[in-house]
Parts: C-alpha cells; sequence; structure tokens
C-alpha cells in the first residue's frame, strides 16, 4: 500500500532512501498544464503541437536556468533542436541544478566544445549506407531510418547530426529504395526500424511500412527503436497496439535511462505494448549527472523488469561531437556492472557495450570474471570474489576422467 500512497501524495516517508523513492511509479503530473483538459493532455498530437522549443517558453517555465543552460540553449538550434513534450518537461525539478531528467534534455553551452578525438558520425553510419537510411553494417541485418524527427531530443544523441535537422543535414529517407535494397539481399533477415523515432509515423503510415518489409519472404525479424513510450507514452495507443501486433514477431527496444523516467503513465503504455504480445528490451546510455551510480542504475533496472521490459544493452556513451560533460567513464561502467552480476536477478543486467569508433560495431565489455586459463583448465572468480577452478580436457573436449597433472595456467 505504502507506493499507492506515494503515487498520490507524491510524499516521501521520513528517512526514506533515495532508492526506495525511485522505485516506486509516479505520475508526471500536469505541472504548468494543469488547466489543460484530459482529452487534450492525452492526446499525443496535443502534446507534440505544445512542446518546449524555444529558450523564451524554457525561461517562463523554469526561471531557475543556470548560465550553462541559457547559453546553450541559445545555441542549440544550430546543433540539435530544442524539443520537450509537456509530460516529460514535467519529470524535471527546476529547483535542482542535477536532476538527472534536465541533463538528458536541456541544452548546455558544453554541448560546442567539441575534442579532436570527437565525430558527428561516430558509429561510421554514413559510410556503411549503401542507399540513403539504411545502415548495412552488420551481415544479417539492417538498420532502416524513417524519420529524422523526435518527440523530445537528448543532447547525447548519436544521431544528432541528422535528427532535428539543426545541421543542415537534410535527410531524406527513400522508402522505395530502401525496401528494394532489402528485397535484393536475401542476407537481410532482420531491419530494425529506427530514426529519429518511428513511432511518430501515423499509424497508417507505419502500418504500411511494415506490411511492405512483411512481405518480403526472407525478413524473418521485424524490430523498432523508440524513446516515444517514455517522452509521449500517450502515443501508445490501443489502436496502435492492435495495429502493431499484425507485424509478429516484432521486437521493440525502448530507451530510458534513469528510474525518474518510468511513471505511471510509461508503466500502463509499456503494458499495452507487452499484452500486444510485444517482446520489450530497453537500452540504456551511461551518462555522468544521469545514472552513473550503481544503486540507480541497479534501481532503474529492476524498475524496468517491473515494466516488463529486458535491459538490453547499457552504451558507453559514443564519442560525438560535444558530449564529453555527458561522458562517464569505462571504468565507472565496469565498476557499475561489477555491482550488478550476481547482486540482482541476471535478467536484470544488461550487456555492457562500447560501439566501437568510426563503424567497428558493438564490442561487449565486461568486469574479468576469468583470471586465467590454460589447455587443462580456467580459473574464474565470483561476484563475491571467491575463486574457483573449472577443469577441461586438453583438446578441449569435456572431462571425463580427473588430470594427472594441472600445470599452473598461464595468464590470459
Ligand atoms: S530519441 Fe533517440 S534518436 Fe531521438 S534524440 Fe533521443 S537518442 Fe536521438
Amino acid at each position: 500500500m505504502q507506493s499507492e500512497e506515494l503515487k498520490e501524495n507524491g510524499d516521501e516517508p521520513p528517512g526514506a532512501r533515495l532508492s526506495d523513492s525511485l522505485k516506486q511509479f509516479r505520475s508526471a503530473g500536469r505541472g504548468f498544464w494543469s488547466n489543460v483538459s484530459d482529452a487534450d493532455w492525452n492526446d499525443w498530437r496535443w502534446q507534440l503541437k505544445h512542446r518546449i522549443t524555444t529558450l523564451e517558453q524554457l525561461h517562463r517555465l523554469m526561471p531557475t536556468l543556470t548560465p550553462e543552460e541559457h547559453a546553450g540553449t541559445q545555441l542549440a538550434n544550430h546543433k540539435l533542436a530544442l524539443a520537450i513534450t509537456p509530460y516529460f518537461f514535467n519529470l524535471i525539478d527546476p529547483a535542482d541544478e542535477n536532476c538527472p531528467i534536465r541533463w538528458q534534455v536541456i541544452p548546455r553551452i558544453e554541448e560546442t566544445h567539441t575534442a579532436a578525438w570527437e565525430m558527428s558520425d561516430p558509429c561510421g553510419e554514413d559510410s556503411h549506407s549503401p542507399v540513403p537510411g539504411l545502415v548495412h553494417r552488420y551481415p544479417d541485418r539492417v538498420l532502416f531510418l524513417v524519420t529524422d524527427r523526435c518527440a523530445s531530443y537528448c543532447r547525447y544523441c548519436t544521431r544528432s547530426r541528422l535528427v532535428s535537422n539543426a545541421t543542415g543535414y537534410d535527410f531524406h529517407p527513400e522508402y522505395d529504395k530502401q525496401i528494394a535494397y532489402i528485397a535484393a539481399h536475401p542476407e537481410i533477415r532482420d531491419v530494425l526500424l529506427s530514426g529519429g523515432d518511428p513511432l511518430l509515423l501515423s499509424d497508417e503510415k507505419l502500418e504500411n511500412l511494415l506490411s511492405r518489409l512483411r512481405a518480403i519472404p526472407h525478413v524473418e525479424f521485424l524490430r523498432l527503436g523508440t524513446r516515444i513510450p517514455v517522452f509521449l507514452p500517450q502515443r501508445i495507443t490501443p489502436e496502435l497496439c492492435a495495429m502493431l501486433k499484425q507485424f509478429h514477431p516484432l521486437f521493440i527496444s525502448i530507451h530510458s535511462n534513469h528510474p525518474r523516467e518510468l511513471t505511471t503513465e510509461v508503466l500502463d503504455a509499456l503494458g499495452r505494448l507487452a499484452d500486444a504480445g510485444i517482446p520489450l528490451g530497453n537500452q540504456s546510455v551511461l551518462l555522468r549527472h544521469v545514472n552513473d551510480d550503481a544503486e540507480v542504475m541497479k534501481t532503474h533496472l529492476q524498475k524496468l523488469l517491473r515494466c516488463r521490459v529486458k535491459p538490453y544493452y547499457l552504451y558507453q556513451c559514443d564519442l560525438i561531437s560535444g558530449s564529453a560533460h555527458l561522458r562517464a567513464s569505462v571504468r565507472k561502467g565496469l565498476e557499475i556492472m561489477e555491482q550488478l552480476r550476481g547482486h540482482t536477478t541476471g535478467y536484470a543486467v544488461p550487456t555492457y557495450v562500447i560501439d566501437a569508433p568510426n563503424g567497428g560495431g558493438k564490442v561487449p565489455i565486461s568486469p574479468e570474471y576469468v583470471l586465467s586459463r590454460n589447455a587443462d583448465r580456467v580459473v574464474i572468480r565470483n561476484y563475491e570474489g571467491k575463486i574457483f577452478e573449472y577443469p577441461e580436457a586438453a583438446d578441449g573436449t569435456p572431462l571425463v576422467a580427473a588430470p594427472r597433472e594441472i600445470e599452473e595456467p598461464a595468464l590470459v
């Protein structure tokens, strides 16, 4: 009952720990939009139409903007546009300069500082693009970019070169050419629709696109990558879910970074998708000021499971231009992973990856659990630091008799 009480009054019991508070599902509330009708507030098109997109709007709603945010917002529309849905804006704590939601969507002047190793296309997508809007980087799957628009813009976005069209990239996906390429390549069995956000397309457009892809016999598996359930849960209507469920097997990867993003609205939206039989995964980006803390991360991952979402990837932040202020170190990422594996449900533990610069693809990285290995045995440690030996035959087959002598293993 405690969570129900917290949901209703938003108060925290005296002495509550931060992680206890973050575990609760709360509504984002109406905030500045208390006079808006329920019908409008719950209408995703109303939310899009009333996004915060200018410095004037932002300043009016949030007079506590810091000088860094003020200056960053002034310049944002030359780099990556400012846009925040009213729903998501209500998650920002205007009194807290370190609010983890604020760091994700409010521009800062640090975005204009670019280090020599930072890039506008850190994953080398453009160089693996056989037709506009299609990235073919791995052997059996493609990334199909459907739009350059998102409901809100993440300040660390890997595709900030094209999303929001602030830099004049002038992205024009050509669906006919993209589909023709997939149809002509029988090795492609998996198509990931992303962008920008594919759930910004109307139901009709999306249905048309999914139908055309489903009609290609060698396309076995469809995926959508979307942050809409988190930025704009109103978009996850029963009609959308009914349309999507025609295209199974269809998986959805959402993108959430902090437990505060998982509100009652998001819980309900994800429930609707899960009830439509859509397997749900989450991709988080490891971000300074947001989730570079083991307790916050664990709370977030556990809360995702309660939303019926399997944490899929934790990304080391790409070397996108102007993102240094948001990037946590790999060392920090490994420390966090160390405090997850074995310490909580295996389903809650994502794969921590670095998307290798210039198109090398995702490389999993993990704390070292294999301490040494030779032809006869593997020496491993568990999450408590206890050491174990696992014998194996010199030729790599399973061992049927104990080895007569086990040599000291060489370090890997
Ligand atoms: S939702 Fe995804 S594509 Fe859109 S700005 Fe955020 S990270 Fe980029």
